[in-house]
């Protein structure tokens, strides 16, 4: 392929990474938008692999391998594992930025060396490695692992800006002295790797969406960077969308959870501590159970209802009964609307993709802010596996892990329901006052099963 037929196709790819994106701003148009995206790939590829000179056998052998590895984890994983599935996809972003600089590096005469080009080069290892292992943290997190739960020790903040430091005094070596980068670069990745597990692992209660929007962030970046170090300019427009694209992930994340980026980049996230300590019998002293028989004569009498779903909706796999009892609903003229918390779940916009899948359509779909407008003059709301995002210490506990976090108002409707299996916490481990409140009702038991014995009871009424 000519260079100028290479660079038009890339050009092709990076319009359509764009339109991709834009796609993707929307659920409606999303589907579409993905698909863009995947040609916009595709196309950049072949290009790629076209141009002259490449070693056709290593990179067979490589995409054998990463084909293996996909297919084996995109079969293998359950849905609501997903968020663990992209955490590690992140930093495996990340680490092949780190190996291909690194293997950039080690073919590089330091006569041919440029500063722009070892500059790169320290910023790919850098940050490439921050991903890496911060990505595998937040895998962890994710999927609960009790030994990397919010592990924090004195001097830790201290700990950070050293390595920070390091990795800025190697970079600056790195760049200066070419005869010796090849040890200058993996020095970076070792202070990085370190520096990524620091940075991740202290963070608590329910701050991780805005981890993995940054993680994603920082995944791009470290693309980018490799781009400018093999010279590749669709790895440089491709790195560039996904960094700027997931920076504006975090701000809205940041705004969604209350807290400022500044406390994101400098890694002092999830510090609030202490808090009023209750214990979970003294919360739930006054909890008062329910039936589904019960729910449905709520909902019998109701004109207006609202579904707030979260995480316990994903692992019931509860959204097409619930779509059923949203029929249903509607079919008796009974108003209903699904009031979505932005962090709900364990991925951005998690509750918006399994209620689309089960078709409700998306203008029932309210944003936090829109709902908790109209919740006092709602009859029944309907909590379906959701708990930190409900949880009224975000406003009352100041030394709450979730404290300032926007959260749902449901406790001003005029009865709250909630259904899920028993009392125990949810990602941020703290109790949770709603269960008790006096308008409250706890229907125990699987969000799916009990969400079809409501719609039974609700027919046969
Ligand atoms: P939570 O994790 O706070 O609570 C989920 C609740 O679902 C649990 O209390 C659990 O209770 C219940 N549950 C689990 N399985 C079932 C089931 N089969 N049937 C019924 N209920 C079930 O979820 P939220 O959505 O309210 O909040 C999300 C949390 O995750 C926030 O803290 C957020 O910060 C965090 N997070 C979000 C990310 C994102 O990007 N959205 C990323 C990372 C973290 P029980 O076991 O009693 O049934």
């Amino acid at each position: 392929m000519s260079d100028d037929l290479l660079n038009l196709t890339y050009l092709f790819a990076a319009v359509l990474f764009i339109l991709g994106l834009k796609g993707l701003t929307h659920p409606r148009t999303a589907v579409r938008g993905n698909i863009l995206g995947a040609v916009a790939m595709l196309l950049a590829t072949v290009a790629t692999l076209s141009t002259a000179g490449l070693k056709y056998e290593f990179i067979l052998v490589g995409l054998a391998i990463g084909t293996v590895v996909g297919l084996v984890f995109a079969l293998k994983i359950q849905m609501t594992d997903m968020p663990q599935l992209v955490a590690l996809f992140n930093g495996f972003g990340g680490g092949a930025s780190v190996l291909v600089a690194g293997a950039l590096l080690l073919t590089l005469k330091s006569a041919e060396a440029t500063v722009e080009g070892l500059i790169a080069t320290a910023a790919s290892g850098l940050i490439g490695a921050v991903t890496f292992s911060g990505s595998l943290i937040a895998f962890a997190k994710l999927q609960e692992l009790k030994f990397v739960r919010d592990l924090r020790f004195p001097g830790q903040q201290a700990i950070n800006a050293g390595l920070s430091l390091a990795c800025l005094l190697l970079g600056f070596w790195l760049v200066s002295a070419p005869e010796t980068a090849v040890t200058a670069y993996w020095l970076i990745v070792v202070a990085a790797l370190a520096l990524g597990v620091f940075l991740v692992i202290s963070i608590g209660g329910a701050d991780m969406p805005v981890v993995i929007a940054l993680l994603n962030s920082y995944s791009g970046l470290a693309a980018a960077a490799t781009g400018f170090v093999i010279q590749n300019t669709v790895l440089i427009i491709a790195g560039s969308l996904v960094g700027a694209s997931g920076i504006i992930l975090t701000k809205i994340m940041c705004v969604a959870m209350n807290r400022s980026l500044v406390n994101v980049l400098f890694g002092t996230m999830g510090q609030t501590g202490g808090g009023m300590a209750l214990s979970s019998d003294e919360v739930y002293s006054t909890v008062k159970s329910t039936s589904a028989d019960e729910v449905a004569m709520l909902l019998d009498v109701a004109s207006r209802v609202v579904i707030v779903p979260g995480y316990g909706m994903a692992v019931a796999q509860a959204q097409h009964a619930v779509s059923d009892l949203y029929d249903e609903l509607i079919k008796r003229g009974i108003t209903c609307e699904f009031g979505i918390h932005p962090v709900a779940g364990r991925m951005p916009g998690h509750m918006n993709v399994l209620l689309a899948e089960a078709d409700i359509p998306y203008e029932a779909l309210k944003e936090m802010d829109d709902i908790n407008r109209e919740l006092e003059r709602v009859d029944v709301t309907i909590v379906l596996g959701a708990n930190d995002v409900v949880n009224p210490l975000a406003r009352t506990d100041p030394g709450s892990p979730i404290a300032g976090m926007p959260i749902i108002d449901v406790d001003k409707s005029r009865t709250v329901v909630i259904i899920k299996r028993s009392l125990s916490p949810g990602f941020a481990q703290i109790p949770n006052p709603l269960f008790a409140a006096e308008n409250a009702l706890m229907l125990f038991g699987d969000g799916r099963a009990a969400t079809v014995d409501i719609l039974k009871a609700l027919q046969e009424s």
